[in-house]
């Protein structure tokens, strides 16, 4: 069997600091589990820019492309924002993003026992709380077609975005997320507008049809978007998979990620369809941006970029008990009480710097 390959792009603002740790957990698998990757490092967003004078090259493009998976840290600065739209660092995101047909984006919500009283919930609330929010990242109201601002021959304007979804966008994301609920706690929950939106009337046959006909060993339920909002925040820990549309998505799991405290510990992947060799494209990010606030400072929170390349392990290597030791080994060492800047309040301790969570992180690992 050939090693594993990984693209990673590091890119801008504390990106390349974050992955700095996450090669210190990437060697120890070559040291100690005799699991080497083919690693190839390559630029993208800013940095691209300034080499290139474009966010993503073509060649880099086609590496994502030939990868088993891509690990991307953050992208962007103040010194990018006056630039044209079409070479804004973002722009090689989405560029990734888009010709990788990334549609389902994984966000999970974990909380971490030793983290468990940082969250704006009540410990009670969130302690143990492990659910994945799906969300379809390719297609709907961000991308539908009617859309723009046009003159409403009344002398005034109208703004118009169409949300669109067909038969095949639907399944593809509902197999992806029926797919992992067995990994997990084998239960769905599926969220859209119904009760007003056509779309969502679809949405919700569609994803019935996949489970009736595919999955029916999953516990699938349905729940309007807004209930699910609320039901989120109420009692988060009733829910295991969910699954919903760009938009929604894109809400539920920004209030999802804040149940469990920093940016900095959050991570992500987003999946495309099975390929050949069984893999999904992939590309893992952490969900934080380039913070330039705190950049070549020493104080940004790894974890996060850490646990997105558990998630590589997870979900483009089936290596699960791997990802269990990572996220092991990041459990322990918040237990001891290691905290970077993000992650401590008004308590009046010292926060650790970015590597010397790494190092703790890789020594809670065991091994050499
Ligand atoms: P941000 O996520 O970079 O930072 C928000 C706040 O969280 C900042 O105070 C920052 O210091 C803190 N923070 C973020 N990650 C942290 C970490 N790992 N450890 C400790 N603290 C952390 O969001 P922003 O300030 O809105 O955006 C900054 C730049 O990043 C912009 O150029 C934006 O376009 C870009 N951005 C990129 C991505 C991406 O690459 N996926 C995502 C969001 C924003």
């Amino acid at each position: 069997m050939p090693n594993p390959s990984l693209l990673i792009l590091p890119g801008d603002g504390i990106g390349p600091e974050v992955m700095a740790e996450v090669r210190k957990v990437i060697d120890w698998f070559g040291t100690n589990k005799n699991l080497s990757f083919d690693v190839t490092e390559d630029l993208v967003g800013g940095c691209a820019y300034d080499k290139h004078g474009t966010p993503l090259t073509d060649e880099t493009m086609a590496l994502a492309q030939k990868v088993d998976a891509v690990l991307l840290g953050a992208v962007g600065g103040p010194k990018y924002d006056d630039l044209d739209f079409s070479v804004k660092p973002e722009r090689g995101l989405l560029r990734l993003r888009k010709e990788m047909d990334l549609f389902a984006n994984l966000r999970p919500a974990q909380c971490f026992d030793a983290l468990s009283d940082f969250s704006s919930l009540k410990q009670e609330v969130v302690a143990g709380l492990d659910i994945m929010i799906i969300r379809e990242l390719t297609s709907g109201i961000y991308f539908g077609e009617p859309r723009g601002i046009m003159d409403d021959n009344e002398g005034g304007r109208v703004g118009v975005n169409t949300q669109r979804y067909t038969t095949n966008e639907i399944r593809r994301v509902a197999r992806s997320a029926f797919e992992l609920a067995r990994k997990r706690g084998n239960k769905v929950c599926s969220m859209e507008k119904a009760n007003v939106m056509e779309s969502g009337i679809l949405w919700r046959e569609e994803v019935q049809w996949v489970h009736d006909n595919e999955y029916q060993d999953v516990e699938l339920s349905h729940m309007y978007a807004d209930a699910g909002a609320m039901q989120l925040v109420r009692w988060p820990k009733q829910f295991d998979v969910i699954v919903t549309d760009n938009l929604f998505g894109d809400l539920l799991s920004d209030a999802a990620a804040m149940l469990t405290g920093s940016l900095g510990m959050l991570p992500s992947a987003s999946l495309g369809a099975p390929q050949e060799n069984g893999r999904p494209k992939a590309l893992y990010e952490p969900v934080h941006g380039s913070a330039p606030d705190i950049a070549g400072q020493g104080k940004a929170n790894p974890i996060a970029c850490i646990l997105s390349f558990a998630m590589a392990l997870r979900y483009s290597f089936d290596m699960g008990e791997h990802a269990d030791l990572v996220e092991g080994a990041v459990e322990a060492v918040l237990a001891q009480g290691l905290r970077t800047a993000d992650l401590l309040g008004d308590e009046g301790k010292q926060p650790v710097s970015t590597s010397d969570m790494g190092d703790a992180i890789v020594a809670a690992m065991g091994g050499n």
